[in-house]
C-alpha cells in the first residue's frame, strides 16, 4: 500500500521561474541552469521509481513511502522506503546518463558521455550508507529494532557499469519487484501491528523541505529580477489589468489567471510574507483593490486590519495554488 506519494516538485518549478525572471546576462545564470538540469534529472528519476510501484502490487503486507524527509542524528531524504515484515528497504535513484565507472578506492562515480565528456559525482554508495545509518538512528530513537537494507536504482535500462562496488546493490526499475520479493524469503522480524506503527511514525515525522525563497538561496537581490506579470504567450513581462483579467500589450493575449503564476513567483523567489504594496510593486500595478480581491479569492492567510494587513503563505498554500493554476490551464 502506498501511504505517501511524491510531493509536487516545487523546487524545480521555482528554479524554472527564476530562470524566466533573471536577466539573461546575470552572472549566476549558468550555475542556475546547471542546477535546473540537475534537479530535473533527479525529479525524472524519482518519477520513474514511483511509477514502478504504481504499476506493480505486492501480495503481502507492506507500506511504501515516497519522498520522505526525516531527522535523526542529521537531516536526510529518502527517495522511496519499502516496509514489510522483513524490515525496511531504502531505494535511492541516480539519474545519470552515460557509461558509469566506479574507480577503486575513491568515493566517486565517473560517467563518460558518448561525446567523450567525463564528469565525477559522489558515489551513490556513500549517500545510501549515510541514509541507512540515519534511518537506523531514527528507528532506534523510536524504540524499533528493524533490519535496514538499501539499493541504488539507475532509471535508464541497458546502462553500462564498470567495477561496481561489491557492497553496492544496483537495480534497474524492472528489477525492483523481484529484489523486494526476494526479501520475503528471509525470516520476518516485524509483526503486523509494529509494521503499521512504524509507517505511521514515519508519516508523522516527515517534514517537507522548504528551499524558498530562491533569491536568498542563490545570492540574488530581489531587485535584480525582472518585475511584472508575465505573458505566457510571448514571454513579455508587464501584463496590464483589464476587465476580464490581464492583457498583454505586446501580443494582445488575454489571460484570466496570469496573477496566480506571478503570485507563485513572488512567494518562491522573493518572500513568503508580504503586504498588498509588495505585490503591487512586483506586479507593476497600482490597483490596490484588485490585489486585495485577488489575495482574498486565493484564500491567502492574513493578519492585521486595513492598512496594517500582512499576508503569509506556507508550502501547502503554494501546492494548492499550483494545482489551481494547473487546473486553469487545462
Ligand atoms: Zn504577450
Amino acid at each position: 500500500m502506498i501511504v505517501k506519494r511524491k510531493s509536487v516538485p516545487l523546487k524545480l518549478l521555482g528554479l524554472e521561474m527564476l530562470v524566466k525572471r533573471l536577466p539573461a546576462n546575470h552572472p549566476n545564470m549558468e550555475n542556475i541552469l546547471k542546477e535546473v538540469h540537475k534537479v530535473r534529472a533527479g525529479e525524472n528519476g524519482e518519477r520513474i521509481l514511483e511509477s514502478v510501484f504504481n504499476k506493480y502490487s505486492f501480495p503481502f503486507e507492506h507500506y511504501i513511502l515516497h519522498d520522505l524527509n526525516l531527522q535523526s542524528s542529521g537531516k536526510f531524504q529518502i527517495d522511496t522506503l519499502f516496509l514489510s515484515s522483513q524490515g525496511a528497504v531504502i531505494l535511492e535513484v541516480k539519474n545519470i546518463a552515460g557509461r558509469i565507472e566506479f574507480p577503486q578506492d575513491q568515493n566517486q562515480l565517473i560517467r563518460v558521455l558518448e561525446n567523450g565528456q567525463v564528469d565525477a559525482f559522489e558515489c551513490p554508495s556513500v549517500q545510501l550508507e549515510r541514509n541507512m545509518i540515519l534511518l537506523k538512528d531514527w528507528l532506534f530513537a523510536k524504540g524499533y529494532s528493524i533490519p535496514v537494507r538499501g539499493a541504488v536504482v539507475f532509471p535508464r535500462p541497458q546502462q553500462n557499469f564498470e567495477n561496481v562496488r561489491k557492497n553496492l546493490t544496483l537495480l534497474f526499475p524492472y528489477e525492483i519487484p523481484v529484489y523486494l520479493r526476494k526479501h520475503k524469503e528471509t525470516s520476518p522480524s516485524l509483526d503486523s501491528k509494529t509494521l503499521n506503527a512504524v509507517a505511521k511514525d514515519l508519516l508523522y515525522d516527515h517534514r517537507r523541505y522548504n528551499p524558498f525563497p530562491l533569491t536568498k538561496s542563490y545570492n540574488i537581490q530581489p531587485s535584480e529580477l525582472v518585475p511584472g506579470v508575465r505573458c505566457e504567450n510571448c514571454g513579455t513581462h508587464g501584463m496590464q489589468t483589464i476587465h476580464s483579467g490581464w492583457g498583454c500589450k505586446s501580443c494582445g493575449y488575454i489571460d484570466k489567471f496570469a496573477h496566480i503564476q506571478a503570485f507563485l513567483e513572488y512567494c518562491m523567489l522573493i518572500d513568503f510574507q508580504f503586504t498588498n504594496s509588495d505585490i503591487r510593486s512586483f506586479f507593476r500595478t497600482d490597483n490596490k483593490d484588485r490585489v486585495s480581491r485577488m489575495l482574498k479569492y486565493l484564500e491567502i492567510p492574513s493578519t492585521g486590519k486595513n492598512r496594517g494587513v500582512k499576508y503569509s503563505v506556507g508550502l501547502s498554500d503554494l501546492e494548492r495554488l499550483y494545482e489551481m493554476q494547473k487546473g486553469n490551464l487545462k
